[in-house]
């Protein structure tokens, strides 16, 4: 684990950028609370902070109001999402830790010589079935769904497959089906003009598998590009008028805590609205998992994972930026298919319990598990779902920072309550 100090100062590395001011902003009403304590405050000094608003309150209960702003955010509404995938369509090269066929629980559509199975999933027929599904729901009285195109290289497709995708598209919003579509694709095989092409066509949001900025990393896990070349591309999609999702894969050959610590700042500061934490799996068939068999990789182990992740997602949290994934999704044959890494049905939930935790020992300082610290905590409901970890994981680190009880209500405000 990184040192404390570093993540706090690569937190405020960026909020110098326009899009980590802009994401900001959105709580900026918390800033006339002078009492309160902000949790946007990584750079203050919280200890005496606290220090400062126990003397205001006086008294031997202390209320400290927490303004965990990402903690009281509520479900944004969903769209229903329909997806078509195109496994390795477009796709240069087939990266070493990428089992597409696997993950999307569809074949491999890029290879003539595929199994029977995967032929049925050729381009045609995949948007025949999507086009079907649309239709169903429009006609059930659904409401309009997002059309998402997933799996491969969307903006490198060959022109035939691209122009069919298109097509749909249009269609399915001419005829009410979508509202827009979404795609994914590889932050080396973007442009202005095909951007463009997108954005004329409907398309609402760019996924893009960036995995990290660090050069080291990409080069050991031969992805082609450099940093720089997915900061422009995030940059680039946003200039389209486009929204950016930026995916990472923490633990991806080459890869640090350390990096993963610097990749979401950077993410955020590139324009990022949201994010996808997929933590590096050895799936069979890959490159990757002959790695892993003669010794030259070794994924990262779960809790090292879980922790690296909570602090990116409270960086996330803290810009505004929601994490709109953290795992894989359960494919059928996926679970199957790991070798090894950092699997975890719970993953989210867990993650967000560290995270928590993180921000509380944070905004304690150097009070945390002192006598002085000793504390109940009033919380909004949504966090009881994820607040002691799974199975009670993190009772005893609760314990440990000072806890005495918590409660979650969302007719009172977050606090904590020095006893
Ligand atoms: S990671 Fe992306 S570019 Fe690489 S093989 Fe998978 S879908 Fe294709």
């Amino acid at each position: 684990m990184p040192p404390k100090k570093k993540f706090l100062s690569m937190t405020l590395m960026d909020i110098s950028s326009p899009f980590y001011r802009q994401a900001h902003s959105v709580d900026a009403c918390c800033e006339s609370v002078p009492a309160a304590l902000h949790d946007q405050g990584a750079n203050m000094n919280m200890a005496q902070n606290i220090a400062q608003t126990s003397s205001q309150i006086g008294g031997k209960e202390r209320p400290v109001p927490l303004n965990f702003a990402w903690l009281q955010r509520g479900a944004e509404p969903r769209q229903a999402v329909v997806p078509v995938f195109l496994p390795f369509r477009g796709c240069p090269v087939r990266c070493v830790f990428c089992a597409q066929d696997v993950q999307t629980g569809v074949g491999d559509c890029q290879n003539p010589d595929c199994a029977e199975g995967s032929r049925a999933a050729s381009v045609e027929g995949l948007l025949l079935a999507a086009r079907e599904s649309l239709r169903l729901r429009h006609e059930s009285g659904q409401p309009a769904a997002e059309l998402a195109f997933y799996g491969g290289t969307f903006t490198a497709l060959p022109e035939e497959d691209m122009a069919a995708c298109l097509n749909l598209a249009c269609e399915a919003q001419e005829k009410g089906w979508i509202g827009s579509f979404r795609c994914s694709t590889r932050p080396d095989r973007v442009d202005a003009p095909i951007l463009e092409r997108l954005r004329a066509a409907g398309c609402g949001v760019v996924e893009l598998g960036v995995q990290s900025f660090a050069d080291s990393a990409l080069a050991a896990s031969r992805r082609g590009y450099t940093g720089g070349t997915a900061q422009a591309a995030c940059v680039l999609v946003r200039a389209a008028g486009l929204k950016l999702v930026v995916q990472l894969l923490p633990g991806m050959p080459g890869h640090s805590p350390q990096f993963f610590m610097d990749d979401v700042p950077a993410a955020l500061a590139v324009g990022a609205q949201m994010l996808r934490f997929y933590p590096c799996l050895v799936l069979e068939g890959t490159g990757l998992a002959a790695m892993w068999r003669d010794g030259s990789y070794k994924p990262w182990p779960l809790e090292d994972t879980l922790e690296s992740l909570a602090h990116g997602w409270l960086v996330a949290a803290r810009a505004n930026v929601p994490v709109i994934r953290m795992g894989l999704a359960p494919e059928p044959g996926l679970e199957s298919a790991v070798l090894a890494g950092p699997v975890d049905r719970e993953l989210g939930g867990r993650v967000k319990g560290r995270a928590l935790l993180l921000a509380v020992r944070e905004l304690l300082g150097e009070n945390a598990a002192t006598p002085a610290a000793q504390f109940d905590l009033q919380l909004p409901r949504s966090a009881q779902g994820f607040f002691w970890g799974a199975k009670g994981e993190l009772r005893a680190r609760w314990a440990a920072l000072g806890l005495r009880t918590v409660s979650f209500d969302d007719n009172t405000s977050p606090q904590l309550v020095f006893i």
